[in-house]
């Protein structure tokens, strides 16, 4: 869903500006679509409202908007979903039972076991277990590629051979990385940054993350280029060295 007003007033949180993730049709990049930063867009609706003042209101739709949920001062345009459909509770109900975990949700031992168990049991390559929403909810394509960068996990590793404490610290951190993307309201996927290093990660994506796209550029870790693929029919970023 993409969310408007989407720019952070000049008080927002570190004093950034967000300009630079608004990008129409990057859905996933977006600060204003969902990704990591729910928690940080309720704050910001509050923060907004003299900034709408000044634009016409609603503004027109963009792209293949599906659905608008529109209030006095806020409007959601889910765009090119996968699957749109209107659902009954019993229906909705019956979508959510089949989705994976989310540590959002529940971090406890049984979704972590449920996670653990569903990811095990297939011979399909980990990086497509990680997007089947039956594994795991949510996860989406710069957490997939960033998660397996930080296990030095080959992303082609049939999932049934991950052992059973690497699937455990794969849970624990996409569980850590998902609380400090709503808490920053940024995918940040790069840890234990210098204050410099910090901020600049934070103002700009370039900065953010180990290999989501920076194919052809050398990896932080090795300086071996980058690769870029598809599998599941989303690009995919890994390094081959580190990964191997
Ligand atoms: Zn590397």
């Amino acid at each position: 869903m993409h969310f408007d007003p989407t720019t952070a007033s000049a008080g927002g949180r570190m004093g950034q500006t967000n300009q630079q993730g608004t990008v129409v049709g990057a859905h996933e990049d977006s600060l204003a679509s969902i990704g990591a930063p729910r928690r940080t867009r309720l704050r910001m609706a509050e923060q907004e409202k003299v900034v709408d003042a000044l634009e016409s209101w609603p503004p027109e739709p963009i792209g293949q908007v599906r659905v608008r949920l529109l209030t006095e001062d806020a409007v959601a345009d889910l765009r090119g979903p996968t699957a749109c459909e209107v659902l009954d509770d019993a229906g909705v109900r019956a979508v959510l039972d089949r989705l994976g975990p989310d540590p959002q949700l529940d971090d406890g031992p049984e979704a972590e076991a449920k996670f653990v168990e569903r990811l095990r049991k297939s011979g399909k390559a980990v990086g497509l277990q990680l997007m089947d929403q039956a594994v795991v909810a949510g996860i989406g394509n710069v957490y997939r590629a960033e998660i397996l960068f930080r296990a030095r996990m080959n992303p082609h590793l049939p999932a049934k051979q991950v052992t059973v404490e690497q699937a455990r610290d794969l849970w624990a951190d996409w569980a850590r990385l998902l609380e400090i993307g709503v808490t920053t309201g940024q995918m940040m996927t790069m840890d234990d940054l210098a204050d410099d290093a910090y901020r600049a990660a934070l103002a700009n994506r370039a900065d953010r993350h180990w290999v989501y796209k920076r194919e052809g550029l050398p990896c932080r870790v090795c300086r071996t280029h980058i690769v870029l693929e598809e599998m599941g029919n989303r690009k995919l970023y890994w390094c081959p060295r580190c990964q191997a």
